[in-house]
């Protein structure tokens, strides 16, 4: 006869949960340690508080990574739709915009609950302000925590990374896949702000402008975006900052020298914008340069501007000559930051880096070291876009774990 396993989940967050639902559908015997005193802290924050929990737009190239071949097979098994049925069965209404998905009620708390609801309904023991210590493979596993030690089958690491660590991810995670043989890519802060060199940001803090933000490093374009770009008094924010990020973070930790380039009129060619600019100068002659960028660009932003293309603000425009017009079209379209760091992991939404996806088994998250080791979220090396990306990373690989687990090797 076929006994009940008994199975361990290290981290009550977004995958923890996901794991634990699938793994006592499939009838195991599951306990998810939490440190924190509740369930799914990190979620509550999520979508400024209304959980962007996934995205219609669903595609394996959203997914960064060192080796990101592991994401199309995990989204495969469980995608976009299997997420939005899977919270429909427990009660969620999706409400779509632009397809982000958020619960219709805008309350991250519906998406935790749900879950909360439906381990309780499984009888999932669960065991809030207990911290995992550390955790010994013998025939089965041994996992040391605050609170005592335990026993089981299989363990499903589900701690998540370091990002916002206030939330309960506070690293402890790679220390628990390292001591079993895992290798870990470097770990940095990602969907996160940039610090940019430069004095005049204090004068431009607040400007919210549509650009596109490009990192290169080395002269290599590593990545671009497009959206609200936000000026602070230190460097660059915003979603298009956020999504190019982890390519700055990692140069950084490479100790290379990223830059962002600004275009802050993404819609103009320079040629285009040359002869716009030329245009404008015909029709406002005795306007001075200031004067003439009044209406196109914030005006905190002109007096920059004007001075990256080597322009007196006061100069009448009608003594602006071609080739000035030209550098100022230019500066327009490419305005280079040096960035010199970026938030600390305090700020970031997410971490790029983590177990090496090459160690785990595309279908199951079974670690390919240690069996019936279980590596979940974002503790493994990718990482999603600004979207519901990495919560549907965090929905697949746990309910992708928690299934396997529950069967194991037996059956
Ligand atoms: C402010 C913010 C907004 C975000 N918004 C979105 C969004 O709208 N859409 C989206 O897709 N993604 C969003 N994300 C990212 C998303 O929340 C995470 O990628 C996702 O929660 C990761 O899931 P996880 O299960 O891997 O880890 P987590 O959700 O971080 O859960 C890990 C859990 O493990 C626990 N734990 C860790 N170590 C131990 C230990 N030693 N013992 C016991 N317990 C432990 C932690 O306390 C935590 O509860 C956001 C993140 C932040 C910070």
């Amino acid at each position: 006869m076929k006994t009940t396993r008994k199975i361990i989940i290290i981290g009550g967050g977004a995958s923890g949960m996901a794991a634990g639902v699938m793994a006592a559908r499939a009838g195991a015997d599951v306990v998810i340690l939490e440190q924190k005193e509740r369930l799914g802290k990190k979620i509550l924050s999520t979508g400024n508080g209304k959980c962007n929990f996934t995205n219609t737009n669903m595609k394996a190239s959203y997914f960064r990574g060192e080796d990101t071949t592991i994401v199309s097979k995990v989204l495969e098994q469980f995608g976009a739709e299997d997420t939005v049925r899977f919270f429909q069965e427990l009660g969620i209404v999706p409400k779509n915009r632009q397809g982000y998905l958020y619960p219709k009620s805008e309350q991250a708390a519906a998406v935790a609950d749900v879950l909360i609801m439906e381990l309780k309904r499984l009888h999932v023991e669960v065991r809030l302000s207990t911290k995992v210590l550390g955790i010994e493979k013998r025939r089965d596993f041994l996992v040391k925590t605050s609170e005592g030690n335990l026993r089981g089958d299989a363990v499903i690491l589900a701690t998540g990374g370091k990002a916002s660590p206030a939330l309960g991810s506070d690293g402890s995670g790679y220390a628990f896949a390292k001591s079993f043989g895992h290798s870990i890519s470097p770990v940095v802060p990602a969907l996160v702000q940039l610090h940019g060199k430069g004095t005049f940001f204090k004068n431009v803090a607040g400007v919210r402008v549509n650009a596109e933000v490009s990192i290169y490093v080395d002269g290599r374009r590593l990545a671009s975006d497009t959206g609200e770009l936000q000026l602070t008094n230190y460097g660059i924010s915003g979603i298009p900052v956020f999504q190019v990020s982890r390519y700055a973070a990692l140069a950084l930790q490479e100790k290379a020298v990223p830059t962002a380039v600004l275009d802050f009129m993404p819609e103009y060619s320079v040629e285009g914008l040359c002869s716009f600019f030329g245009n404008r100068k015909e029709s406002n002659p005795v306007k001075t340069a200031e004067e003439f960028l009044v209406g196109m660009f914030n005006k905190k932003l002109i007096p920059i501007l004007l001075r990256a293309s080597g322009i007196r603000g006061n100069i009448p425009v009608k003594d602006l000559e071609e080739p000035q017009l030209k550098r100022l079209a230019s500066k327009c379209k490419t305005f280079e930051v040096e960035i010199t760091a970026v938030n600390p992991f305090e700020q970031a939404q997410v971490c790029a880096g983590g177990v090496r996806t090459s160690e785990i088994h595309d279908t199951t998250m079974e670690s390919r070291i240690v069996e019936n080791l279980y590596i979940t979220g974002e503790l493994l090396d990718i990482d999603g876009i600004c979207g519901g990306y990495n919560l549907q990373w965090a929905w697949s690989t746990g309910v992708l774990a928690g299934k396997s687990a529950a069967k194991g090797k037996d059956e």
